[in-house]
């Protein structure tokens, strides 16, 4: 029954993890009121009126939203939107989905964060845990909401793929097991354009470890390693190279096979050849999918079985067709500049690349090099293709700009010769000409089909 001492919650931004929150809000007792300043789609309606919670769409209602004691806000409304800022002027607390989710959880969490391999990673570890009959939920940036999880199921441990834009509404929080991938520039816009507050960002992933806790990151990776000379933790450090021996955590050997040695375990060992997932950056993810395996003191033999088998969601680097002789290769997923290089660099010359969209301030030097050596043409895809042509033009013979998917396609498999790769790898978001980047790789699979 509503009181006056009935705690009032609001949810901002009515997606999945919005809707989750205000499910195990309201499980939890609070009064809930959900605001989406767009439409909200039918599904997520639906689902808040048979949980009989209040809602709005197309506006923000100020009166009703100052009324909450809690905020818990879309990791996708910035700290600069108007109401954001009013609501902090108030003094109201303000948090993410997961943050509040997670202080209604005994599971074990296993937060996954960096700049790229995300999404492989978290679906590679929770398909070993499960794979070897953990009890395991998959969460965060992924599948269902987190905060309906954890009031619906019963899961043991959660993997989490954690964004930064979620780190950033995230306090309290304690990751059992955090793992930091790497960190490259991307959404520099949101951080005003500097790099240390997004690193500093992706460090919040450490915040209340303890020494009983679990910290893997990567050792090759330069901004992680100065950023750990500013962020320091209790928590015990497993990292991974391919570059160094490493003695306790992961490395790349000799002989060209991950080896893992963490302190108690058997030691693991796995040639790269075998791997279900190639490139060199899948081989990174392998090795922290691996350290979190072996820290939770699974068996070696069923945890090479998973990574030999595992396969990936599509549209990270995802074989599409061979169309005489040439190969059509959806990466869609690349909307960085850091992903597009480990696309050409783990792909055979040449390559026609499809790249271009929606620019989040892109550094493209780190590119110059493997464009010289490995792309025959670049195929622009985007409204504004200006940084593209200035970027690449003493580096690649062809650039040319197109304007709809199919005219991309079919632009690529002329300029493409047998045995050659043509790549969608844009290096930039979708928004421009797609709903998304699912949508703009279902484009590109379409168009492949058709030619
Ligand atoms: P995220 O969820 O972080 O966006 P994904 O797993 O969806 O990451 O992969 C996104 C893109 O990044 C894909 O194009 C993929 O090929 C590339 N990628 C995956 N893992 C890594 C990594 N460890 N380093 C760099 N690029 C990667």
């Amino acid at each position: 029954m509503e009181t006056s001492l009935t705690r009032k919650l609001c949810v901002l931004g009515a997606g999945e993890s919005g809707v989750g929150a205000a499910i195990l809000a309201r499980d939890k007792g609070y009064d809930v009121f959900v605001s989406d300043k767009g439409p909200i789609s039918e599904k997520y309606k639906k689902q808040l009126e048979d949980e009989q919670i209040a809602y709005e769409e197309l506006k923000h209602s100020e009166e009703k939203i100052v009324l909450a004691d809690v905020i818990v806000k879309s990791p996708g409304i910035p700290e600069t939107a108007p109401l954001i800022v009013m609501l902090r002027e108030m003094g109201k607390e303000i948090i993410g989905e997961i943050e509040f989710a997670s202080r209604y959880t005994d599971a074990k969490l296993i937060a996954i964060t960096g700049s790229n391999g995300k999404t492989t990673t978290t679906l590679l570890t929770y398909s070993i845990l499960k794979n070897a009959g953990v009890n395991v939920g998959l969460a965060g940036n992924i599948g269902k909401s987190f905060a309906l999880q954890v009031a619906r199921e019963q899961f043991g441990v959660y993997v989490l793929e954690i964004s930064s834009f979620m780190l950033d509404d995230m306090y309290a929080f304690k990751a059992d097991i955090a793992v930091l991938l790497n960190i490259t520039p991307d959404h520099l816009d949101r951080y005003d354009h500097k790099m240390e507050n997004y690193v500093d960002s992706k460090f919040r992933i450490l915040q209340n470890q303890t020494s009983n806790d679990v910290f893997v990151y990567c050792a090759d990776d330069p901004e992680t390693l100065g950023g750990l000379l500013r962020h320091h933790t209790d928590a015990k450090v497993y990292p991974f190279s391919q570059k160094i021996e490493i003695k306790e955590g992961a490395y790349l050997n000799q002989e060209r096979e991950i080896v893992i040695n963490i302190p108690k375990q058997e030691q693991f060992k796995m040639a790269i050849k075998d791997l279900a997932l190639q490139g060199m950056h899948n081989v990174y993810n392998n090795m922290a999918s691996g350290i979190v395996s072996k820290v939770w003191e699974l068996r070696n033999e069923s945890i090479r079985e998973s990574m030999g088998e595992f396969v990936n969601i599509p549209h990270r680097l995802e074989f599409v067709s061979c169309i005489s002789g040439i190969n059509f290769i959806n990466d869609s997923k690349a909307t960085n500049v850091n992903s597009v290089w480990y696309a050409l660099e783990s792909l055979p010359e040449k390559i026609v690349l499809i790249m271009g969209g929606v620019d989040k301030g892109n550094d493209y030097a780190m590119l110059q090099e493997l464009m010289h050596d490995k792309v025959r043409a670049i195929v622009c895809l985007g409204k504004d293709n200006v940084r593209i042509h200035d970027a690449f033009e003493d580096e690649v013979d062809v650039i040319v700009n197109t304007q709809n998917m199919n005219e991309a396609v079919e632009v690529s498999y002329h300029l493409a010769q047998k045995g050659d790769t043509v790549l969608l790898s844009p290096a930039c978001a979708s928004f421009d000409l797609f709903k998304n980047y699912e949508d703009r790789g279902d484009q590109f699979k379409a168009a492949v089909k058709e030619l």
